[in-house]
């Protein structure tokens, strides 16, 4: 069975350094914290580092044939515009350089820095028209704003018009909301991650994004964030709740069937049988990708997992390869 992993990690040390001396020096900060993770000397550093032999040697031990790599989160977010933009094309570059190196093993999803909106629209066009990339990638919120902000429509522009899938991949909840859950540390992946990312995605439906830009693809990881469990409560809240005049523009579907015309979904982190069942009734099998979340989460582990699913081999294969193929124009196996 072909294997392609969909929410790979990766990060060049112009990125990582800056944020282990903002660490050490600033007062807590939820995604500063997700960074110090990868300190200096840890396997987990070493592993985000390398675009080379020791990837390839636990995809091969492992079984996968494909990793779609994209720059750790936060990526480059937290940088002012300037740094951010060119930290972006840097960090672009040296994975194409692996691309071209490995082309049969990795593909990639480009970073951006929606800090600059203008450069981040051209970053993405040559990200796809020049460097062979497959989508790009976004860390949920920047600087407590959201993608649906008209500011920021040159960027969802630009997906549109490259076909560029938007990966909204996530980041500790925005500062407007991330006080209650510092109390009890639940700022992270535990249920902050998809309390942040599952957020953004519904302001993208509801501020009416996707009337705007009917083709743009969004793709969600950890089992979609959830967001598909609330399918029927979505439409149903949607309709009863009325925003008061002109505070909320009028949509031409109901919530639900944007995510079924305009989102997929990987299982980076939740290759759990549940969950991808629920997945395969609510939005169908072909929305669905197989993700580890490397070197965050263990690959022998993820595949395992996913391999213990009892489905039909044609499920699986839509799963563990086919949807990529499609949905990111991955090059089937020869
Ligand atoms: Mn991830």
């Amino acid at each position: 069975m072909r294997r392609i992993a969909t929410e790979e990690a990766f990060v060049i040390p112009e990125v990582i350094q800056p944020m282990l001396e903002r660490f050490a020096r600033a007062p807590y900060d939820p995604d500063l914290f997700f960074w110090s993770k990868a300190a200096d000397g840890s396997p987990l550093q070493r592993r985000l580092l390398d675009l080379g032999d020791e990837r390839l040697a636990i995809m091969d031990e492992t079984g996968i044939d494909v990793q779609l790599i994209s720059l750790a989160s936060t990526g480059v977010q937290m940088f002012d515009a300037d740094t951010g933009t060119a930290l972006a094309t840097l960090a672009n570059d040296v994975l194409a350089d692996a691309m071209r190196r490995h082309p049969t093993r990795f593909a990639g999803l480009a970073s951006f820095a929606p800090q600059d909106p203008k450069r981040a629209a051209k970053e993405i066009e040559r990200a796809m028209t020049q460097l062979g990339y497959h989508g790009v990638i976004v860390n949920s919120h920047t600087n407590g704003d959201y993608l649906d902000q008209s500011a920021y429509w040159p960027i969802l522009e630009a997906c549109e018009a490259c076909d560029a899938p938007l990966y909204i991949h996530p980041r500790a909840p925005s500062p407007q909301m991330v006080a209650p859950f510092l109390d009890y540390t639940l700022e992270h992946a535990i249920w902050g991650f998809q309390a942040e990312t599952s957020l953004h995605a519904l302001r993208l439906i509801v501020s009416g994004i996707f009337d705007r830009f009917p083709r743009l693809k969004v793709i969600l990881g950890h089992g979609g964030e959830g967001l598909h469990y609330w399918l029927p409560r979505l439409d149903g809240m949607h309709a009863n709740f009325k925003a008061p005049e002109g505070r909320r523009p009028v949509l031409e579907l109901a919530p639900s069937a944007y995510i079924r015309r305009n989102f997929a979904i990987t299982t980076s982190g939740m290759n759990w049988g549940p969950a991808v069942r629920f997945a395969i009734d609510a939005i169908g099998v072909d929305k669905i990708m197989f993700a580890i979340d490397y070197p965050f989460m263990d690959s022998a582990t993820s595949v395992a997992q996913m391999d213990a699913i009892d489905l039909p081999e044609d499920d699986k294969a839509a799963i563990y390869h086919r949807n990529a193929e499609r949905i990111f124009g991955i090059s089937p196996a020869a």
